[in-house]
């Protein structure tokens, strides 16, 4: 499939990062089946209640700095300079598809390059963010013009989505003729509507991801492996076509 569409897309969620040792959402044992979500990375802790916000915020950084991308977002990477992925879109914040390489994709939910404060807009790196946090009381870290509290790049639940990413990821499923999608589970709207905007068009669709999705019956390709091992198998066969 890869090697016969012109235009493929690749999609990719927590599962690609699993294989690093960053926890996705939803397998067993996934970073939700420890925190409740709605209450940790919500926009109302964030504003409420920020000591236990940056309590769970602040060892997560340096659990997701000290990641290193694994054979799947090499295999993204290489799949992008030989011109056969066209464009990368992630649901991660972990920026590992970056340090694999990969250039511009399309991070719809946000990223942990950043941090920001929505009261007035001051904006600072995340090594700063980091010092922030670590020399602050409490480890709330506090915007310099304003003192409200500063919250990093990553959307957080209850918070818009970014307008641009969402317009881009959509326009570029629309010129997809095939899109990969690498460990999601599509639970996540809008981004879980992607596959759907591919397949409308007559696109191919394909699915690497261990558990269930909801575009299984329609796939026109679904593996359940590994995304490190099928992916590095995939990149070699075809290499060998190309
Ligand atoms: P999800 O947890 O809902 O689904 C991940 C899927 O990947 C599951 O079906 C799981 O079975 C599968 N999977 C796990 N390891 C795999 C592997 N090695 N190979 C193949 N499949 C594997 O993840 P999602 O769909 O991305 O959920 C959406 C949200 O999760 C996004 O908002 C994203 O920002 C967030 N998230 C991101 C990170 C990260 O940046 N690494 C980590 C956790 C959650």
């Amino acid at each position: 499939m890869l090697a016969e569409a012109e235009h493929v897309v690749v999609l990719t969620g927590a599962g690609i990062s699993t294989e690093s040792g960053i926890p996705d959402f939803r397998s067993t044992g996934g970073l939700w089946g420890k925190f409740d979500p709605m209450e940790v990375a919500s926009m109302s802790t964030f504003l409420h209640e920020p000591e236990r916000f940056w309590g769970f915020h602040r060892p997560r950084i340096d659990m997701l700095a000290g990641a290193d991308p694994n054979a799947a977002h090499k295999a993204v990477a290489q799949l992008q300079r030989r011109g056969v992925v066209k464009q990368l879109i992630t649901q991660n914040i972990d920026r590992l598809h970056a340090r694999a390489g990969s250039e511009d994709a399309i991070e719809v939910h946000g990223s942990l390059d950043s941090g920001c404060c929505i009261r007035c807009g001051h904006e600072v790196d995340i090594d700063e963010l980091v010092a922030m946090a670590d020399a602050a009381d409490d480890g709330v870290p506090r915007c310099p013009p304003c003192g409200f509290q500063m919250k990093s790049g990553v959307i957080l639940f209850g918070e818009s989505l970014p307008a641009e990413a969402i317009d881009r990821a959509f326009e570029a499923a629309e010129e997809a003729d095939a899109m990969l999608v690498v460990g999601s589970s599509l639970q996540v709207a809008p981004v879980s509507r992607l596959p759907g905007t591919v397949l409308r068009r007559g696109g191919m669709l394909a699915i690497l991801t261990e558990g269930p999705t909801p575009y299984d019956d329609e796939a026109h390709v679904r593996l359940n492996g590994k995304a490190g091992k099928q992916l590095t198998e995939a990149l070699a066969e075809l290499e060998a076509l190309l």
